[in-house]
C-alpha cells in the first residue's frame, strides 16, 4: 500500500535529518517536508476512497484524546 510506503520514506529522511531549505529554487525532493506531504495525500486519498470526513474524524478523537488527558 502506498500509504505504507510513504510512511517508510518518512521515517528515512527523518533518521538523516533532510530539511527542505526554505529556497523555492532547490528542490524539495527527498526532504521531511516532501515526505510528509507524500503521507498526508494518501491519508486524504483513503479518507476520499472511503467517504470518510475528515475534520469530523479529527473533532471526535480529539475528544476522546482530551478525556483521557483529563483523567
Ligand atoms: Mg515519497
Amino acid at each position: 500500500m502506498k500509504l505504507v510506503e510513504e510512511v517508510g520514506e518518512l521515517a528515512e529522511v527523518i533518521r538523516k535529518n533532510q530539511r527542505y531549505q526554505g529556497d523555492p529554487n532547490k528542490a524539495i525532493k527527498g526532504t521531511i517536508e516532501e515526505e510528509l506531504y507524500d503521507v498526508l495525500y494518501y491519508v486524504i486519498a483513503l479518507a476520499n476512497a472511503f467517504d470518510v470526513d475528515l475534520e469530523e474524524c479529527c473533532r471526535l478523537k480529539e475528544e476522546i484524546n482530551k478525556e483521557r488527558t483529563d483523567h
